[in-house]
């Protein structure tokens, strides 16, 4: 299939071709495979600058993956790689504390009203599996809710594929992991209070926490209902249990303040990623000062890292949140993003494809439907797979990177100026009319 387009070019096929002799599927991470969209070589980039990413045979795109997630400055912004070579320059990591720790924690806790105490790991899988086990050494509890379409990293307990409807007892989402990994696991129906209901009138008080992506970004990107957030919040405060949001995409992304700061709900523990560590690989989990202090070294619940707050990931962090602070650069995204999405719904019309976008903040979702609202997992799979692919080809034909599935959010940064916009959308038509043929 990928051979009757343009792009990648030969350069990308022939690392491709040399790539799978030595890694697994030639990709380090599933995600960047083209498999879900008739597969084929994915492009092999060389470098970012901006809006835009450079593969090796020099095709340029626009880009709306931004690493999925972290660059919502654009890529190689001077304040964040400058801060990088500084602190290079001074060592990499020393097994030991630093001043850069304490910084981008005050800057954390400033900015996430429900933080006042975080601790760093290296990834968000990693900063979800903290959270659940605090969460569990917390309470005292074993189980926890989750949603069927939200990804928390492939943290074991939590890749859980279930499917949408009622709540079932997990099963394994993989093979390696056990059934009893996820005996505790129970699936409830993201945007469906009812279904958390259920879990929690079966289980009562034996729920640990109930994790949540608050704008589901794992599966297209749907936000939360009116109410859907809050129900959650006196459920968790009824039965004891408590609220974790999972805001490694969210966070910095929909407003400065994350996902609680947009919706007014409080989670009691916040999993961090992405941007939080400005294109290097940090996450984070932070909660009140009681609940954190039950990790180790103050408390009992063991967790650690020997590259946890990395220098480097804690500069490029540094630099990230201090420019996203004030709110100005969400302020300048906005009227952009509500530019390209009514110049794509226009494209869609006119080529008479049945087309939505959904938004939060700086990330958005596109469908292939002709539903007026995709508010739950079984509306996500029932959109056109076929018509996104053909549009994901025209696209990247034309010079714009989308993320190489129907499942996945799309990422728009502070770099995409008037000319992004105009080049995506003049792809856009293109692509629409491609998809329109078939
Ligand atoms: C990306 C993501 C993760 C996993 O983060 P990694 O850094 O890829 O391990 C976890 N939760 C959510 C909501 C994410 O979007």
């Amino acid at each position: 299939m990928s051979s009757s387009h343009a792009r990648p070019g030969p350069r990308s096929i022939e690392l491709f071709e040399r790539a799978q002799r030595t890694i697994p599927g030639g990709v380090n991470s599933p995600a960047r495979a083209f498999n879900g969209v008739g597969g084929g070589a994915p492009a092999f980039i060389d470098r970012a600058k901006g809006a835009y990413i450079i593969d090796v045979d020099g095709n340029e795109y626009v880009d709306y993956v931004g690493s999925y997630g972290p660059m919502i400055l654009g890529h190689a912004d001077p304040q964040v790689i400058e801060a990088i070579q500084k602190q290079a320059a001074k060592g990499l990591s020393f097994g030991a504390p630093t001043g850069l720790e304490v910084e981008l924690a005050e800057l954390i806790c400033d900015m996430v009203g429900s933080i006042e105490s975080v601790r760093m790991v290296n990834s968000g899988t990693e900063a979800a599996m903290t959270a659940l086990r605090l969460a569990r050494g917390y309470t005292g509890r074993k189980k926890v809710i989750k949603f069927a379409g939200n990804y928390h990293g492939h943290v074991d307990a939590l890749l859980v594929n279930a499917g949408s409807g009622p709540l079932t007892l997990g099963i394994p989402g993989s093979p390696g992991i056990p059934e009893a990994v996820v005996a505790d696991t129970l699936v409830a129906t993201y945007n469906d209070l009812d279904s958390v209901a259920e879990a929690f009138a079966a289980h009562g008080d034996d729920i640990a926490c109930v994790m949540v992506e608050p704008v589901a970004g794992n599966m297209n990107c749907i936000p939360p209902v009116e109410g859907f957030l809050e129900g959650l919040r006196s459920l968790c405060d009824a039965h004891g249990t408590l609220l974790v949001f999972d805001e490694v995409m969210t966070g910095f992304r929909v407003h400065p303040g994350c996902a609680q700061a947009l919706f007014g709900v409080t989670p009691d523990v916040t999993a961090l990623g992405k941007i939080v560590g400005g294109g290097m690989p940090v996450g984070a989990v932070g909660a009140s000062r009681q609940v954190m202090e039950t990790l180790a070294p103050t408390g009992p619940v063991y967790q650690a890292g020997t590259l946890s707050g990395h220098p480097l990931g804690m500069a490029a962090g540094i630099a990230t949140l201090s420019q996203l602070a004030d709110g100005s650069v969400h302020r300048a995204i906005a009227p952009k993003l509500a530019t390209l999405r009514k110049g794509l719904a226009e494209h869609a019309t006119r080529h008479g494809v049945p087309f939505l976008t959904q938004a939060a903040g700086a990330m958005f979702g596109m469908f292939f439907t002709d539903q007026p609202r995709v508010e739950r997992f079984d509306d996500v799979a029932a959109c056109d797979i076929d018509g996104f692919s053909r549009f994901f080809h025209g696209m990247l034909d034309n010079g714009v990177y989308l993320a190489p599935a129907a499942f996945e959010a799309a990422f728009i940064s502070r770099a995409h100026d008037d000319e992004a916009i105009e080049r995506t959308l003049a792809a856009a038509d293109k692509a629409f009319a491609a998809v329109a043929q078939a």
